[in-house]
């Protein structure tokens, strides 16, 4: 299921379909997925620092993204994700990484 946000007039719209169109305003519709940070530390991670970005509309679906994406490495261990923290974008657009950096990397790759 994908979710669309009207540009026009601001309403959400669930399909399975592709939507272009606002069904109620006819204004033009945008894919509205939330998008998730995972942040990596300075060292032992998938990668050095930095973080990745992954478009999903749970932590759950993020975090099942993240490991059909990285598989084995994945896991730091069985049943523990292999990064730092996680942030939605509102969260993450409050942090210093935003403006910043990351120890020393920004965003490796956006998984959609
Ligand atoms: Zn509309």
């Amino acid at each position: 299921m994908k979710k669309y946000r009207c540009q026009k007039c601001g309403k959400v719209w669930y399909s399975s379909a592709d939507l272009r169109i606002c069904p109620e305003c006819r204004g033009e519709l945008e894919e509205a997925n939330n998008k998730y940070y995972f942040t990596f530390g300075s060292s032992g991670q998938i990668y050095e620092g930095g973080w990745i970005e992954i478009y999903a509309d749970s932590l759950k679906e993020a975090q099942e993204k993240f490991i059909t994406r990285y598989g084995d490495k994945a896991y730091k261990r069985p049943g523990i994700l292999n990064y730092s923290w996680n942030y939605t974008e509102e969260e993450f657009k409050k942090t210093i990484m935003c403006t910043g950096d990351n120890f020393g990397s920004k965003c490796h790759e956006v998984i959609k």
